[in-house]
């Protein structure tokens, strides 16, 4: 831990050092009109770095949605552990720091006229554009799995009505029920996600309805963290979780919402809950701005994060292809700043400087149980690679001491990057 946080802390002082020099838009004439889309942690921290580099810059954040739900730690609130309020946040400190809010979606974006259009037929121009609009569920990739059938077995992917359905469903759940999730295959938002909710649920069933049982269903034969997520399982919830993988027939085929079945190519699992987390894919407005691939996500230059399939566009947070970097609020965050210099540098007519970026993802076992992976990333090959021999994970064997460290460094995180972006 103690040699992880300390190269940690180079590596930060080695992204501000790579920072461009301050050279502000108006210099080169008139302010220079950026325009973000997408208010979570990746729009939402880069509109505010964008405004702190050059406050001289217009800023327009487009974001629907009056109040964000954050998705770390939304796996306390569905185990009954943390309140829904405890996620949300407003864009009241956002307005105030000197950015313009349009509270719309974004439906189109014409990248040769560079203007975005907005829900009521407006539209905007800029001289550049961040694209930050998260994921959205791929409703065509899991025969049965509907936007109706997730009312039946919510996925809570993205937190808010989803969460609280997942949580009243457990509530209600009679003890001795089988809870059934299924874990898409790579890439999707929040690799250890599945795994942590899987651990917070089994804590809820082994001490709210202990004669229940927990199955999850995987596309993958290995995910984040797994031997201290197993070795954890083992300990704390032998009887509560069966992790089937995808060489064990673990991949979900089809859906029934009326049953409450999940099938596999070899077996059908009748759920009493059942949390279906399907295949995703960049945002919607990503695709209709052309900055999408045929994998459905966004691939990016490196070292600016600005679009491979169309110019002036930037991509970050889970849209985006970022290599090596998990899709998580940490790398959104981090991806944001690093974007947010290189766009400065940009319109004032310099050349960005390569980046390091860094991420820690933490994970909770129980509340007080918290395990981690940490990475780096610099610019190798066209991708953010990995930087070899940096970050890594919690230590296999550690006394509970340093499990209920890491859980209060969770909480710490949290409250750290929240009041960060949206304080
Ligand atoms: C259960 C769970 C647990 C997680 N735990 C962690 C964790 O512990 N640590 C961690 O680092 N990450 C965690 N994550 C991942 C994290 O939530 C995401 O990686 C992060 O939210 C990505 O940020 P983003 O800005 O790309 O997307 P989001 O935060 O989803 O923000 C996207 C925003 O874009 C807006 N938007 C979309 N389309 C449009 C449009 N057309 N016009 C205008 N606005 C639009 C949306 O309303 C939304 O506000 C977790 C995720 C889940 C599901």
């Amino acid at each position: 831990m103690t040699t992880r946080r300390r190269f940690l802390t180079g590596a930060a002082l080695a992204l501000a050092a790579a920072s461009p020099p301050f050279r502000p838009a108006l210099a080169q004439g008139a302010a220079a009109r950026v325009v973000v889309v997408g208010g979570g942690f990746a729009g939402a921290s880069c509109a505010r770095a964008l405004k702190a580099l050059d406050p001289r810059l217009t800023v327009t954040l487009i974001e629907p949605n009056p109040t964000f739900t954050a998705c770390p730690f939304s796996n306390l609130v569905i185990a009954g552990l943390r309140d829904l309020g405890e996620q949300q946040f407003t864009y009241g400190m956002v307005a105030g720091s000197g950015i313009e809010i349009t509270k719309q979606a974004a439906t189109g974006v014409d990248p040769q006229a560079r203007s975005v259009t907005l829900a009521d037929g407006a539209s905007l121009a800029y001289d550049r554009l961040i694209m930050a609009p998260g994921i959205d569920l791929r409703w065509d990739a899991l025969p049965g799995y509907t936007e109706a059938a997730a009312e039946r077995m919510p996925h809570a992917w993205k937190a808010g009505a989803q969460t609280m359905l997942l949580r009243r469903q457990l509530e209600a759940m009679e003890d001795g029920g089988l809870v059934v999730m299924s874990a898409p295959a790579n890439p999707f938002r929040c690799p250890p996600g599945p795994y942590e909710r899987a651990s917070l649920i089994a804590y809820f069933l082994k001490t709210r309805k202990p004669r229940s049982k927990l199955i999850l269903l995987d596309a993958k034969d290995a995910f984040s963290k797994q031997k201290l997520f197993q070795n954890a399982w083992k300990e704390l919830y032998l009887d509560l979780i069966e992790w089937v993988p995808l060489s064990a027939g673990g991949k979900v085929t089809s859906v029934d919402p009326a049953g409450l079945t999940l099938a596999t190519d070899f077996q059908t699992y009748k759920a009493a809950v059942a949390n279906v987390i399907p295949p995703q894919k960049a945002g919607r407005i990503a695709e209709l701005a052309g900055v999408a691939d045929r994998t459905g996500w966004c691939p990016i230059d490196p070292t600016t994060l600005e679009a491979k399939l169309q110019p002036n566009i930037h991509v970050i947070g889970d849209a985006a292809i970022a290599g090596a970097m998990p899709k998580s609020a940490f790398a959104a965050n981090a991806q944001a700043k690093v974007c947010a210099a290189a766009v400065v540098a940009l319109l004032a007519g310099g050349t960005p400087a390569e980046p390091k970026l860094i991420n820690t993802c933490y994970s909770l076992v129980t509340p007080n149980y918290g395990i981690s992976i940490a990475g780096v990333y610099r610019p190798a090959d066209g991708q953010l690679a990995d930087v070899p021999g940096a970050g890594g994970v919690s230590p296999l064997d550690a006394p509970a001491s340093t499990r209920a460290e890491e859980a209060l460094y969770a909480d710490g995180w949290f409250r750290t990057l929240t009041a960060e972006v949206f304080g």
